[in-house]
């Protein structure tokens, strides 16, 4: 895409709230955080994305199987997984204004070199005047330091502090025992989860990007750890494009980040960010890593639990290691709709704004008109249809307006295609399908409908 072309957040969140996709939540209370609701629209696409990834990574894999788990789990698990004590992001305050801010973005921001991890080089940073706040223009910082990104909570009967859990993975690990005990899995296998995971963001920006709450969709793939991993690990990399493309993503706007060995943490052999190019810059929407065993070590040392596997093949004992491939879902959302969103010259001179959903992520794959809403018979047959259709398809009825309106509300939906019922109908048993991207018309027999959508859809 180019420069010019790029939808702005501005853009895209102003047209997901206008359609019904995403809203601002707890608006009539001023908003609450950039929290986000989804809608009538929003949801059907989350409920698709959600659906095309499970087919793709679980339905149709003999060697993956779903599972979900706990938000507010045991807090054992993240001492031993190192959240309790590294989980945490620098902030800096601005004196004057009292804005927060993160200090390694800013730093970053204003001096184009990369301090994450270290805070009293970015307090010396910060000390030059040259560092000016964003928000009031005047330079005066508290020094950088750490705050823990977990949510913390309280539960009954339980002594001392729980956690709203920081990723997903973790709820994997705790039943990584049970699903080899209850299953048939063999190394190779993998494990995947869709739930919500909450981190404590010290600025929470760019619509649905950072979000607080959000939602994760990933894998934890069980590897033996004798084998050639790198052919797998590619593997990985070219089913997360697979998965892109299908939400309707094109390949020049995305690029892979391998994490430099440096900056690696000790165990990962090899991490893979997948970014977008958004309107704001590069950013991050997936990741895939190499884990090695450390999760499942570090469980196993904590809890005292034997995490092996038996390879009853080659009659061996091992902890395997793990291919961790992730997507933020609604990162998914969010690049779904900027792929989607088209604005188009018509030959009248006027602008259609039209989102170019691939069929399978579309909210409502048909609507269905009555050509005009006086007209029983006309009324009643159109209902007869939808009826059918609805029982397959996500479909939606309109009777309100012109003909060219309603196509028009569909076309900013991403309704792939409109069917209207005319008089033609119930003279000569004849229906009109419109199809969204050509804008085409086709007239098809009344007992050819299903066939058309079976092929069609
Ligand atoms: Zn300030």
């Amino acid at each position: 895409m180019s420069e010019e072309k790029k939808v702005s957040m501005e853009v895209i969140s102003a047209y997901a709230k206008r359609k019904g996709f995403i809203f601002p939540s707890s608006e009539i209370y001023g908003g609450f955080a950039n929290s986000y609701s989804f809608g009538p629209y929003g949801v059907e696409l989350k409920n698709n994305i959600k659906d095309i990834w499970w087919k793709m990574f679980v339905s149709r894999r003999s060697d993956i199987v779903g599972m979900d788990g706990p938000i507010i789990l045991n807090p054992k698990l993240w001492d031993a997984s190192g959240h309790t004590s590294g989980f945490n992001d620098a902030l800096v305050d601005c004196k004057e204004c009292k804005k927060r801010f993160r200090a390694d973005h800013l730093v970053k921001e204003l001096t184009g070199e990369d301090m994450e991890g270290e805070l009293d080089k970015m307090t010396e940073a910060l000390k030059d005047p040259k560092m000016k706040c964003p928000e009031c223009g005047k330079s005066n910082w508290t020094d950088a330091r750490h705050i823990s990104m977990m949510f913390k909570t309280e539960m009954n009967g339980f002594e001392g502090s729980v956690y709203l859990r920081p990723e997903t993975a973790g709820a994997i690990f705790m039943d990584y025992k049970n699903i080899i005990d209850s299953t048939r899995v063999k190394v190779p296998f993998g494990v995947a989860q869709i739930g919500k995971a909450f981190r404590n963001e010290i600025v929470a920006r760019n619509f649905i990007f950072r979000i607080r709450e959000f939602e994760q969709m990933e894998i934890e793939y069980f590897i033996d750890p004798e084998i050639n991993w790198e052919p797998l690990f590619d593997n990985w990399l070219g089913e997360q494009k697979v998965f892109f493309n299908k939400i309707g993503v094109r390949d020049e706007d995305l690029r892979q980040f391998e994490h430099p060995k440096e900056k690696l943490s000790h165990y990962s052999k090899k991490t893979v960010d997948w970014e977008f190019d958004f309107s704001f810059g590069w950013g991050e929407i997936s990741g895939l890593a190499h884990r090695g065993n450390f999760d499942l070590t570090q469980h196993s040392e904590h809890s005292n639990e034997k995490l092996e596997y038996f390879d009853a093949v080659n009659n061996k004992r091992y902890v395997p290691h793990v291919l961790e491939p992730t997507f933020g879902l609604d990162r998914m959302i969010l690049i779904s709709l900027i792929s989607a969103y088209t604005e188009e010259e018509l030959e009248d001179g006027t602008t259609r704004v039209v989102m170019k959903f691939p069929r399978a992520v579309a909210p409502v794959k048909i609507a269905v008109f009555p050509l005009l809403k006086n007209k029983p018979g006309l009324v009643e047959k159109a209902k007869e249809v939808f009826a059918n259709l609805s029982q397959k398809y996500a479909c939606e009825f309109d009777d309100n307006g012109n003909v060219g309106k309603r196509y028009r509300r569909q076309d900013e939906i991403g309704t792939p295609y409109c069917l209207t019922v005319d008089f033609d109908t119930l003279e000569k048993g004849t229906v009109t399908v419109r199809d969204r991207d050509t804008m085409k018309q086709e007239i098809i027999k009344v007992e050819e409908i299903d066939k058309f959508f079976i092929e069609n859809l």
